[in-house]
């Protein structure tokens, strides 16, 4: 924790004071954020950072590997679709990214794995992109392939975009044109961003400046 605290120290005489009258806006305000981004909980993959963005511009929901379960209203315990639901319906964010990543740990799980063997909820969670694990089978000693890896989370991203379309108040403002979805990934290595093109829903690396050297 004292790490921590050394950081908020720094928060406090540094970029606080620099984004000083952003926060009072927002508190005044309330937010507004442009973008909901659904990504993993990976420590290495932080949409914030990743997108240059600043505080009230991005509602993100983070869980293992940037699942949407499908719209299920039950007594369940609902983390991410309750996040969901404000975001687009309280809030009325106009656009929803899922954002992957390359090595993630919960996919490598999905594939290794046979289901409900992966902890107590990690596994059971993971079942969401059940089709994700048939559509890319491990190999016969049980290992999963870079490629394979690369593929299958990839495809996750797919499957979450297609249950986002399972809820009402999604599918309505996507049929409406005011809610657009979109899908990407980073590789943690190289820091690329690929994108998904939704006319040929391959993935494609977004143009940038380069690493600086
Ligand atoms: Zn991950």
């Amino acid at each position: 924790m004292d790490d921590l605290l050394d950081g908020y120290r720094r928060f406090r005489s540094g970029r606080f004071p620099e984004q000083q009258a952003n926060f009072l806006r927002l508190a005044r305000d309330g937010q507004a954020p442009g973008a909901i981004i659904i990504a993993c909980c990976d420590s290495r993959v932080d949409p914030q950072m990743i997108f240059d963005a600043g505080p009230g511009d991005l509602f993100i929901i983070r869980n293992v590997a940037n699942l949407v379960p499908p719209y299920a209203r039950n007594k369940d315990y609902h983390g991410t679709s309750a996040a969901l639901e404000f975001g687009v319906a309280v809030l009325e964010v106009p656009q929803i990214i899922v954002m992957g990543h390359g090595r993630c740990g919960g996919v490598r799980a999905l594939l290794a794995s046979d289901g409900e063997d992966v902890g107590d909820f990690i596994g059971p969670w993971m079942n969401i992109a059940d089709a994700v694990r048939r559509r890319h089978p491990r190999q016969s000693d049980g290992s999963v392939d870079a490629a394979t890896l690369t593929a299958a989370e990839l495809d996750v991203i797919r499957v979450s975009l297609a249950n986002l379309m399972t809820f009402p108040f999604v599918r309505d403002r996507v049929k409406a044109g005011t809610l657009k979805l979109h899908g990407c990934s980073f590789d943690v290595g190289l820091g690329h961003l690929l994108v998904l093109d939704p006319k040929t829903g391959e993935f494609i690396q977004a143009e940038d400046d380069g690493a600086a050297a």
